[in-house]
């Protein structure tokens, strides 16, 4: 059965699929990180409503 490579979601290098590679589809741990690290960015990005800041004591005035 010949090794199954995939393209690393991350940066395109060839990754293998194969269950020694725990990385999978990434080719590596860094690729990894680096795809859910945007991940998590883009959740970031979803507006949160904050019912605190309006009358939030100590907010300095715009200068
Ligand atoms: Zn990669």
């Amino acid at each position: 059965m010949p090794p199954r490579v995939v393209s690393c979601p991350a940066c395109g290098k060839p990754a293998s699929f194969a269950a020694e590679n725990r990385f999978r589809p990434f080719c590596s741990e860094r690729c990894r990180t680096v795809d859910l690290g945007e991940w998590a960015a883009e959740g970031y990005r979803i507006p949160v409503k904050e019912p605190d800041s309006a009358d939030e004591p100590g907010r300095a005035p715009p200068e």
